[in-house]
């Protein structure tokens, strides 16, 4: 008996470190999109970490070292941080991934933590690498910490809008559904985030997508098995022009 379930507990120990190993390995899941300016990969490493590899140029978004294995990864020529959340701003891997001539586009807070890069605030444009780049609001209407302060404070971290081509791309960044995502203009590809208590419910989630309107939405920072990814597929069913990618 006792050998069986010494058994049992090192078939259990062997197939968590097979996953494990093999989930570190696996290289993200990709899209590809053809725009007006040149192929555009979309590299979805996990939660809010992404990056997009276009006209052989590497824009990584909120490089985290917990998402992936980014020793492994191309280095980037640019990278875009949301906000200074530990989920977004990882120092460690942001050197891992630089090299001499990266740029860094980063929120003020941000760039306080990290003393590198060019700060962007809301409203802000710039052009890196020929993309036009906007930063956009990302912030809470409803979720608060206990003391009333949001979690995401209005004018402190940023979305993103980039232009590829005629290809533009909307990174929301930490954000809820907020008015300022009627303004965006035509947006062809969406990353809007889906978890409570720091972002969005699959309600708002789906009452974002309807403000943004791209042709195709890929729900991020969600996590798989406490998102409730169902119920925002469920919410979108009927909803016709907007294509929902789950990615990671
Ligand atoms: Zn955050
Ligand atoms: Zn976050």
């Amino acid at each position: 008996m006792k050998t069986n379930i010494f058994k049992v507990v090192l078939a259990v120990f062997s197939m968590l470190f097979v996953l494990f190993t093999n989930s570190k390995a696996e290289s993200p899941q990709k899209d590809t999109f053809q725009t007006s300016a040149g192929t555009l990969e979309v590299f979805h490493v996990g939660h809010a970490s992404l990056y997009f590899v276009f006209n052989g140029k590497v824009i990584h978004v909120d490089p985290f070292g917990k998402m992936g294995d980014y020793s492994n990864m191309p280095k980037a020529d640019l990278i875009l941080i949301t906000h200074e959340h530990g989920d977004h701003l990882d120092t460690e891997t942001i050197k891992l991934i630089s090299k001499d001539n990266t740029q860094i586009i980063i929120n003020k807070a941000g760039y306080d933590s990290l003393q590198q890069g060019r700060i962007m605030k809301n409203g802000d444009q710039t052009t890196v690498l020929d993309i036009p780049i906007k930063a956009v609001p990302a912030y809470n209407l409803v979720h608060k910490r206990d003391d009333g302060t949001a979690y995401h404070p209005r004018g402190r971290g940023n979305g993103y809008v980039l232009e590829f081509g005629d290809t533009s791309v909307y990174i929301a960044g930490d954000t809820e559904n907020i008015p300022e995502m009627e303004d965006l203009g035509e947006i062809d590809i969406a990353f809007l985030p889906m978890n409570l208590p720091y972002t969005m419910s699959p309600e708002m989630c789906k009452k974002a997508a309807l403000m943004v309107e791209p042709d195709i939405l890929f729900p991020y920072h969600y996590k798989m098995g406490e998102t409730d990814t169902g119920k925002f597929s469920k919410l979108m069913e009927n909803v016709s022009g907007i294509e929902v990618r789950f990615r990671q």
